[in-house]
């Protein structure tokens, strides 16, 4: 447990109070199943049909309307069913547009998907005229600076740059009322736990807390008790997770070496919609891009060393589908939403139970179809079973036909 969260008893309950899985309210009862019955600002009503939304997703229709309401709320829904939409839509619904102050106060933990949360809140509150900056690590710092200071209603961002702007006072906490915590659960593990806390504790004492992930261990929710407070838990059990309308295969492939054949071997496959194809090292995504290249396969490559301009150059050019493979690290594991991707390749398997069902949710967004294919070696053998077993779910051995399937 962080010494930071652990310390911060002000915001913790009385101490007989333990707030963990079963006693947390949870209100899966309270369904809205239409907008029109959220009790939405006109405005931004419009600006969720203008950006296309109908029908609320299920995580929308029992989480928007308790977020909305201030309380802190702990959600939990599988990869692609709107996650960013409901708090989105919470944070504007509660925005005083008017007071040109940073209100809300979102965490993503990666830039490109601080950028995605930012174009989706800046087009659902398009017709409310509110402002929302993306507060970024390889960015400029002088245009950050210059954009807070003209006033901006949400600051969507990645936690080193938001700290470093609190510090700078470009970023005034004063008026913040919410705090989002996007990829809750990896935002309060291990690496990032100390980086949140030092920039939670300039929020007001009131702020109120929204959490959202697809995963959520137990040790997460534990670490939650510390900052949250009597908060509203949507939960979705682990076995209900098993990615509905994502069809997992395995290849089994006896030696590593093999495995680049195995894929030029799919590239036709891959290339019918879009795909991305997961390594464990940014040396290893060099390596199978050089590889495919020298072939003359045309795939992107993306990782965490590469500067943020190319980053940029590289997401846009897969989100307008310039570019259909995409090799990368777990760096886009989570969150990142291209709907025509509809299969994903574990050129490794991942090393984490959590990650392969972000990894896998990159395909299949928002009941779309989807295919997932594990490169398995005969020492990957026992991880595919963990997996298997973990998510209740199974992995068959990919048919001849897998083209059909996508
Ligand atoms: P998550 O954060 O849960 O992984 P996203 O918020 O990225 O999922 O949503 C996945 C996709 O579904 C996005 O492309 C989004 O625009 C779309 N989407 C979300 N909510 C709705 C809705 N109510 N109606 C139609 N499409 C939606």
């Amino acid at each position: 447990m962080s010494e930071g969260f652990a310390n911060d008893d002000s915001r913790s309950g009385p101490p007989h109070h333990d707030p963990m899985a079963d006693e947390i309210e949870t209100n899966l009862d309270e369904v809205t199943n239409s907008f029109d019955d959220m009790g939405l600002k006109e405005d931004l009503l419009r600006g969720i049909y203008a950006y296309g939304f109908e029908k609320p997703s299920a995580i929308q229709a029992r989480a928007i309307v308790p977020s909305c309401t201030g309380r802190d709320v702990i959600a939990q829904a599988q990869s692609g069913t709107g996650k960013t939409a409901t708090f989105s839509i919470s944070v504007l619904q509660q925005l005083d547009v008017n007071l040109r102050e940073c209100q809300a106060l979102v965490l993503a933990p990666t830039r490109e998907l601080a950028t995605q949360i930012q174009k989706v809140v800046i087009a659902l509150g398009d017709y409310m005229s509110a402002e929302c900056h993306a507060c970024i690590g390889g960015t400029n710092v002088r245009e950050d600076l210059a954009k807070l200071n003209s006033g901006v209603h949400t600051v969507v961002g990645t936690p080193g740059r938001v700290h470093d702007m609190i510090g700078r006072k470009a970023l005034n906490p004063n008026h913040i009322k919410m705090f989002v915590l996007d990829e809750a659960d990896e935002m309060l593990s291990r690496g990032f736990k100390d980086q949140i806390y030092n920039v939670f504790k300039f929020m007001p004492s009131d702020t109120q807390v929204i959490l959202l992930s697809a995963t959520m261990p137990e040790e997460v929710l534990e670490v939650t008790k510390k900052f949250m407070r009597n908060p509203i838990r949507i939960l979705v059990k682990k076995e209900e997770l098993t990615l509905e309308g994502i069809t997992q295969f395995y290849i089994m492939i006896e030696k590593e070496d093999w495995k680049l054949d195995t894929l030029c071997d799919l590239y036709e496959t891959l290339t019918i919609t879009q795909a991305v194809i997961f390594c464990n090292t940014r040396r290893k995504v060099d390596w199978l891009t050089e590889k495919m290249q020298s072939r003359d396969f045309t795939v992107s490559a993306m990782h965490g060393d590469m500067d943020q301009k190319e980053r940029d150059v590289i997401m846009r050019e897969f989100r307008t589908g310039s570019s259909r493979v995409l090799i990368t690290t777990d760096l886009l594991a989570r969150g990142i939403d291209v709907q025509q991707v509809s299969l994903v390749i574990n050129y490794d398997l991942p090393v984490n139970r959590e990650n392969y069902i972000h990894r896998i949710g990159r395909s299949g967004r928002f009941g779309r179809k989807g295919v997932a294919i594990n490169f398995v070696t005969s020492e990957d053998k026992r991880a595919l079973q963990d997996i298997e077993q973990f998510y209740n779910t199974s992995i068959g051995e990919m048919p001849m036909n897998v083209a059909d399937l996508i």
